[in-house]
């Protein structure tokens, strides 16, 4: 399958989760497993000889990629997650949302220093969550590859917002 293709499995959700933001549905896509597949592969791709060591998936939906590339580029997999989920010491971003702020964290013993690192989000919008993310990469001192992404919303211009290289597969 054709990275391209993979469009047709994205669903377009007019005002959802409020009025005025177009969502892109990825869960048309999670329901075939070769678009899965293929997903993951077009993501992973530019990788492939970068010596990756640790990829990084976002909560939630991250996960869903982050596991099947890291799996691809014989990497281990790191959450970066929620506050409060995380069972061991962590460290902590916190970053601003359109209304008040979020938090993310991640295991301090996740990335030894000097460790190269992809970041891994299901889509890129405003950036903000994947600039936390990259703080959190850099507290443990990661060389950070690039922030990757199955969709990237151009028009919201979020990779401004990350002094790393990033790769996204699907633009609107
Ligand atoms: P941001 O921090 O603004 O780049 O937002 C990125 C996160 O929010 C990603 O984890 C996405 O899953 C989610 N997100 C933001 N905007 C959208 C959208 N229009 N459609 C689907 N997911 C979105």
């Amino acid at each position: 399958m054709d990275a391209q293709d993979l469009k047709q499995y994205i669903r377009d959700v007019p005002d959802f989760p409020k009025e005025g933001i177009l969502f892109r549905d990825i869960s048309p896509l999670l329901l075939n497993s070769e678009a899965v597949a293929a997903a993951a592969e077009a993501i992973a791709a530019p990788f492939r000889d970068q010596g990756i060591e640790r990829v990084l998936g976002i909560e939630s939906r991250g996960f869903i990629f982050g596991a099947p590339v890291a799996q691809a580029l014989g990497a281990g997999l790191v959450l970066v997650r929620k506050p409060g989920k995380l069972p061991w010491k962590t460290h902590q971003v916190s970053y601003a949302l359109e209304y008040g702020e979020d938090t993310l964290e991640m295991h301090t013993d996740a990335i030894e220093p000097g460790q190269r690192v992809l970041i891994v989000d299901d889509l890129i919008a405003t950036g903000g969550t994947a600039a936390a993310t990259l703080e959190l990469a850099r507290r443990c001192e990661a060389d950070v590859a690039a922030a990757a992404f199955l969709i990237e919303l151009e028009f919201l211009n979020g990779r401004s917002q990350l002094d790393s290289n990033v790769h996204a597969v699907l633009k609107y």
